[in-house]
């Protein structure tokens, strides 16, 4: 059998644009992009695109540029027509997006297309309707804005296996969102719209005032933009200039959004995207990824422009050299970025919720568990002796004095209005300790040789002590309130029972571990605390859980409390007159005469002396003397500018009818005015931190204050009620494997 050859013929000129035009525009969103550089190329400052069937029904984009004469609606959708290009040397210099004229030409090859269009002379719009490159029929003159209007439908509606591939409207859609999406950040000062035919709302919307910022914001959202750092440099000798957006280190995606323009062509490449991701890797969570916008400028004889309109993948002369460039750009950037990185603290539950930290054993307790290895970063300081925030801000000023025993100096201009100086008093009713007196004279001594374990030599012993008070001592040492001593009143009152129970339910069992294990890491102010425990970091808000632990300690302590001895009376009319002098009692002339109200408040007073005295230690003599006030925790004074609101309060705040509402109403204004506070604290302790060195009579600083005596008190004395978790009195800051996460590879 003789093979017979075949027969060459040329192909169908209608046959061959088809397959060429199929080649070019391979999907909706190609006839999109081509359409939107043409609305660019004519200086369009509004594009509106309206899709029917992601594109596949009818694609329409409307725009206000310069429009098309209506002499070259006859040829426009001709296969190389186009005004954008005269000679090949025109390449080298050319400045829009279109210049080969294939785009219409090849669109019209595979679907019906509309052209509307009206020059800013023309007198009116022309409409024209294409089929395979060819007008079907000459203009027709029409209504219209300046502009045009390209209807593109039935695409593919010739080639039955494109369509069939194509068969997801939803996805075409998508991928039609996505190009103008990336344009319109690309081109702010153009406002972009797209949407289905039929629908009022656009599912992308710019407008042409927007800034790059803006428009990133409103397509790819808020989490996306409030993270991101503007980047931009340039290379004379690489001839490249780069500008863009990148997200910062707090923002993590799991598929990298890359806008990447190329001389303002919307284009991929591979190379850059590897490069930069690289720089992320060492910021990012593993398999997370940023958000990237880039404006890359390259010489254009540098850059081959002459691409297919379907290759988007492109490569550029020093292509390595730019990429290190831009690559160490982006990485100082994000460096730099560090002061704007956020962490979004949470009210916080230690150890309620099954996070992976739980397992985390400190170094410590893992010691002698043999099979829990400790990883490094699992390790963290567990020795509240270990270098706390103080070593890294200044030289510590060694206090001088114990500062407890013998508070507030007389000349302290904070409390000349009470003229009182406290002394830790000694004497209990039923005390048979002789050596107390003594002891309360060595105080400055003592306190001074006792320096360096100032508590632990702490002077002055509230309870009275049966046998040996040299073996009691050890044991006081760890039990700084009555609490703990021998010899309790026991207290049958159903009120206070009560007002226990309500306490022990309403702790918070790990929030107790908490304190009860924390390291204290620093004073940020008289106010605020952090520790850590664990891996993690707190803030404490030490003001509210001081109050607390006082509140905590006269229930439970409650007819069992100390006395802190006023060295010298303080007369209560003069307290409750210097409140109503203060703005803050809130007094008008409605109240009467303040020397009535303080009258009344001290007589008032002093009538319950006998019930503030037996379960309060509050004393007043019968003058209406203030004596003394309660002893909460050792080396602790309330910070006495409160004392006249605490008086004023007392007789005014406190429930005195109900026995139960009268104690717990009582409680917590007293502690109240023991709690350390911010306003009172601030003034003081440039004050006493200035005296420390020279005056012997200063006091202690806050800040040891806070760490010795309250922490340490936070850690036996206070019952963190459950809301703690939940009114930011105690937040989570930071756990440490979540920070070694954004560390571990810088
Ligand atoms: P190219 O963009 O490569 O020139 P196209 O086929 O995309 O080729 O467009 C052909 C010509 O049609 C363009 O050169 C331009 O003159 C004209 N044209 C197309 N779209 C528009 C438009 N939206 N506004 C004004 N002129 C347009
Ligand atoms: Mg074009």
């Amino acid at each position: 059998m003789a093979l017979l050859a075949g027969v060459i013929r040329r192909l169908d000129e209608a046959v061959v644009n088809r397959i060429a035009a199929g080649e070019v525009i391979q999907r909706p969103a190609n006839a999109i992009k081509e359409m939107l550089e043409n609305c660019l190329d004519a200086k369009a400052t509004s594009i509106q695109v309206t899709v029917k069937d992601g594109g596949l029904k009818l694609i329409q984009i409307q725009d206000n540029g310069c429009g098309i004469r209506k002499e070259d609606l006859d040829i426009v959708c001709e296969r190389f027509t186009t005004s954008k290009l005269q000679t090949f040397e025109d390449l080298a210099s050319i400045s829009t997006y279109g210049f080969r004229g294939e785009a219409l030409a090849s669109i019209s090859h595979v679907a019906h297309v509309t052209i509307t269009s009206k020059t800013a002379d023309g007198k009116c719009a022309f409409r024209a309707n294409y089929s395979d490159g060819k007008l079907k029929s000459s203009p027709k003159p029409c209504a219209g804005n300046q502009g045009t209007q390209i209807t593109v439908e039935d695409l593919f509606y010739n080639i039955a296996t494109r369509r069939k591939a194509l068969k997801n409207p939803s996805e075409e859609y998508a991928k039609i969102l996505d190009i103008v999406s990336r344009y319109a950040v690309h081109n702010s000062g153009v406002s972009f719209s797209v949407k289905k035919q039929g629908e009022t709302l656009a599912d992308v919307r710019t407008l042409s005032n927007a800034t790059t910022v803006d428009n990133i914001r409103s397509i790819f959202g808020n989490a996306v933009s409030r993270e991101l750092i503007e980047v931009g440099c340039e290379d004379e000798t690489l001839a490249f200039k780069m500008k863009g957006y990148v997200t910062n280190a707090n923002y993590s995606v799991k598929k990298c959004i890359f806008l990447l323009f190329i001389n303002h062509r919307l284009v991929e490449s591979i190379a850059l995207r590897k490069a930069i991701e690289t720089v992320y890797a060492a910021y990012l969570p593993k398999n997370t990824h940023p958000f990237l916008y880039i404006s890359l400028e390259i010489a254009p004889q540098n850059v081959d422009v002459n691409v297919h309109p379907t290759k988007h993948e492109v490569h550029f002369l020093h292509e390595d050299s730019i990429l290190e460039r831009v690559q160490q750009h982006i990485e100082s950037k994000l460096l730099g970025s560090n002061s704007s990185r956020m962490y979004f603290t949470q009210t916080l539950l230690p150890g309620i919720t099954a996070s992976s930290t739980d397992t985390v054993k400190t170094a410590n307790s893992s010691v002698g568990q043999g099979g829990d290895k400790v990883y490094a970063h699992q390790m963290v300081r567990t020795d509240s002796r270990a270098q706390k925030l103080d070593a890294f801000l200044q030289p510590l000023h060694k206090p001088e004095t114990s500062g407890l025993a013998a508070v507030a100096p007389e000349d302290s201009p904070k409390n000349q209005s009470c003229k009182a100086t406290i002394l830790q008093d000694v004497e209990m009713e039923e005390c048979t300790d002789l050596n107390l007196a003594a002891e309360a004279e060595e105080i400055p001594e003592r306190s001074m040789e006792s320096q360096p374990r100032p508590l632990e030599a702490s002077p002055a012993r509230k309870r009275q002590r049966t046998d040996g008070d040299v073996e009691m001592e050890e044991d006081v040492r760890q039990d700084m309130t009555a609490a703990c001593t021998p010899r309790r009143r026991i207290i049958n009152l159903t009120s206070v029972l009560t007002l226990q129970e309500e306490i022990s339910n309403a702790a918070h069992a790990s929030l107790q571990e908490m304190l009860r294990e924390h390291s204290f890491v620093g004073c940020v102010n008289p106010q605020w605390a952090l520790v850590q425990y664990k891996t993690k970091l707190y803030l404490l808000n030490t003001t509210k859980l001081s109050q607390e632990m006082f509140y905590q300690i006269l229930i439970y302590d409650f007819g069992n409390l100390g006395v802190l001895r006023l060295s010298e009376p303080a007369p209560l009319y003069d307290l409750a007159m210097l409140a109503l002098e203060n703005a803050e009692s809130g007094w008008t002339e409605d109240d009467g005469p303040k020397e009535g109200l303080a009258e009344y408040i001290a007589d008032f007073l002093t009538k319950k002396n006998e019930m503030l005295k037996d379960y309060f230690s509050l004393e007043i003599d019968e003058k209406g003397n203030l004596t003394g006030l309660p002893l909460l925790i050792d080396n602790y004074v309330p910070p006495l500018e409160g004392l006249p609101m605490f008086v004023l309060r007392l007789a005014t705040e406190v429930n005195w009818d109900e026995e139960k509402e009268c104690f717990e109403s009582l409680s917590k204004e007293c502690a109240m005015f023991y709690s350390i506070r911010k306003q009172y604290i601030m003034e003081d302790s440039d004050l006493t931190t200035n005296q420390a060195e020279d005056s012997a009579a200063a006091t202690r600083p806050w800040k040891w204050t806070v760490e010795h005596v309250l922490y340490k008190a936070f850690r036996t004395h206070l019952l963190p009620p459950k809301n703690f978790t939940e009114n930011g009195n105690i937040l989570q800051l930071a756990n440490l494997p979540d920070l070694y996460k954004v560390f571990e590879r810088c």
